[in-house]
């Protein structure tokens, strides 16, 4: 199952986009088939980086939980795999495990491969 629950303000979407669809599809799946829970926590809401696709309704940022509400690492690496394997290549983004990503896996479509590194609050 999927739940839409913010961090520290309600989940925002302006303009629901295909790209989003098909990641949260994909969660779905995932989600189903693991018999578990994703919490979509941000779309186009609280502060991000500048230029970030979060801005654009193009990037979602999600957690997995653990009965105790802490982040389940283990299955948000699988999530992240399933993801990185699904996700049409070349144009889909999963950051998790780098810095300012080791609490929620955030996904982008970004169509134009942006050669700078995310930034922290991506
Ligand atoms: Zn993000």
């Amino acid at each position: 199952m999927i739940e839409f629950k913010g961090l520290r303000e309600n989940v925002r979407w302006v303009h629901p986009r295909d790209e989003m669809i098909l990641v949260l599809k994909r969660m779905a799946e995932f989600a189903a088939r693991a018999g578990l829970t994703i919490v979509i926590t941000s779309l186009n809401d609280h502060e991000h980086g500048d230029r970030s696709l979060h801005y654009e309704d193009l990037a979602l940022d999600c957690q997995i939980l653990k009965k105790d509400g802490a982040p389940s690492m283990g299955q948000m690496d699988r999530l992240a795999r399933f993801l990185r394997k699904e996700l049409p290549g070349g144009a889909f983004d999963v950051v998790w495990r780098t810095a300012g990503h080791h609490r929620h896996v955030h996904v982008e479509f970004d169509c134009r491969q942006r050669q700078t590194e995310h930034p922290v609050n991506a």
